[in-house]
């Protein structure tokens, strides 16, 4: 069996949102997930587009549409830190 030649995360990030939308080829998929297994930083990524998406499927069997689709994505992007708010009375 061939192993998929190594990949850096740069690479990974650019195709991560084609790689989960299957729009690569199958050999840069298999690029991305040999990546995606042995890289932390990067497998933090792919879980948020993950979570986003079987969201996305299990509330509605139609496809989301493409506007709310793009702003997830770009706001997964630009989220580093959750904070929690405690209200009190
Ligand atoms: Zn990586």
């Amino acid at each position: 069996m061939r192993e998929p030649k190594k990949v850096d995360c740069a690479y990974v990030e650019e195709r991560v949102q084609r790689f989960l939308d299957g729009e690569l080829s199958e050999q840069e998929a298999d690029e991305l997930r040999f990546h995606l297994d042995a890289c932390a930083h990067c497998i933090d990524g792919a879980d948020l587009i993950e979570t986003y998406r079987r969201l996305v499927q299990r509330s509605c069997a139609c496809q989301a549409p493409e506007s709310l689709r793009l702003r997830i994505v770009s706001q997964l992007r630009s989220v580093h830190v959750t904070h929690v708010q405690i209200h009190r009375p």
